[in-house]
Parts: structure tokens; sequence; C-alpha cells
């Protein structure tokens, strides 16, 4: 019976691992989304850059970033430990360690990253079979909204960081998926489908 159901059904289903970058504009939410689906989905590595840039009050070195000096990063480089790299608002240098990566698609696990648009394009270059997920903002208002709000950046920071929102939602069209983040939830469940995660519903077809 066993092998009759496995022959009508094709083998038994195994996941597939799946590298996935979330990337889209700034202070659209990608940072709680992707920490989102790192509380929820365990069994997705959610990558964990270096950069540069000085911690915000409450981030942990290891957990939110790798808090690296310039000659560290630069020696990261130099030992190709980087799967991309790239200097982000004309400020810091942010960057993603490939050695974990690779060893989590080896064992079966899929992987997010949540990286600028420059990343994005680095690794579309590097991995042509990972998937692009831009997350939208429901209206550009909303997104100013959320990044004042925020509170974080000075006045000058927030006008170049806006600036490279204009720039950044111009590319959507370059991505595989939009996702737009009305909801974190919601939003956070839409990319999990994406990355094919067990026990996830399974993946639907989206234009
Ligand atoms: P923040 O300083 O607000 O944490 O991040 C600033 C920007 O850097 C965000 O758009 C974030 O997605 C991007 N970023 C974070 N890590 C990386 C990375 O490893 N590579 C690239 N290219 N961008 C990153």
């Amino acid at each position: 019976l066993r092998e009759w159901l496995e022959a009508r059904e094709g083998a038994p289903s195994r996941p597939v691992s799946r590298l996935v970058v979330l990337a889209g504009p700034t202070a659209v939410g990608k940072g709680t989304v992707s920490t989102y689906i790192r509380d929820h989905y365990p069994d997705v590595l959610l990558s964990v850059s270096a950069t540069t840039r000085a911690p915000r009050p409450g981030e942990v070195d290891g957990e939110h970033y790798y808090f690296v000096t310039d000659e560290d990063f630069d020696a990261m480089i130099e030992r190709g430990d980087f799967l991309e790299y790239a200097t982000v608002h004309n400020a810091s240098r942010y960057g993603t360690p490939r050695p974990p990566i690779d060893a989590a698609l080896a064992q079966g696990r899929s992987v997010l990253l949540e990286i600028d648009l420059q990343g994005a394009r680095a690794v579309r270059a590097a991995m042509p079979e990972a998937l692009l997920v831009f997350l939208l903002p429901p209206s550009w208002e909303e997104l100013v909204r959320r990044l004042t709000g925020r509170g974080t950046e000075d006045a000058a920071e927030q006008s170049r960081r806006l600036d490279t929102a204009r720039i950044e939602l111009a590319a959507q069209d370059e991505f595989d998926v939009k996702v737009v983040n009305r909801d974190v939830g919601r939003a956070a469940q839409e990319v999990v489908e994406l990355l094919a995660v067990p026990g996830a519903p399974s993946a639907r077809t989206r234009s």
C-alpha cells in the first residue's frame, strides 16, 4: 500500500531550501518583518550582517549585526567572507557573511537576507536562483510618517534616507515578488510562504 501511495503521489515531498532576499525602501518595516519571521519560524536562518555603523540603543552585537571596525571590514573583504557588501546611505558599510548561508542551505534550511537594493542586485548576480522580494509601504505618505516617527535619525539623515527610498522604490519592478507591508504578521506570512518553510502554508503564485 505504501508503495502504491508513493507511486500515486510522487516521492514524499522534501522541503526545498531557498535563499530569499527581502529588500525595500528605508523604514518600510523590513527589520520588523524579518524579526517576526526569525521569532516565529526558527527553521529559517535570518542572516546577520556585519556593519561599520555604531549600534543603536538596544541593538545587540551578533544578533542585530556584527558591529565591526573599518579595519575588520576590510579584512573580511580580503578573506572573501562576504556574499555581497555595500556602502549604504553614503555612510556606513554593510556586508552579508557567506559561510553561515552556505552551511544552512547545505542542511536544507531556508535563508532570509534583509539587505538594501545594491545588495539584492549583487545577490542576484552571485546566486541567480535566489528569490528577490520587495517590501512596499501602503503609500509614500505612510513611509514618510514611519521614517520621521522612528526618531532615531536627525533631519539631515532623514532626508538622505528619503532620497534613497525614492531611488529604491523606482527599482521595485526588478524584483520577483512584491509584498505590501500593511500589517507585520500578514507581510511576514507572505514572505514565509515564499521561503517554502516546512509547516508553513504552501506557496501560492503571486504576480
Ligand atoms: P540600518 O542601518 O537601518 O540597520 O540599515 C540600513 C540599510 O542597510 C537597510 O536598508 C538594510 O537593509 C541595509 N543592510 C543591512 N545589512 C546589509 C547587508 O549585509 N548588505 C547590504 N547591501 N545592505 C544591508
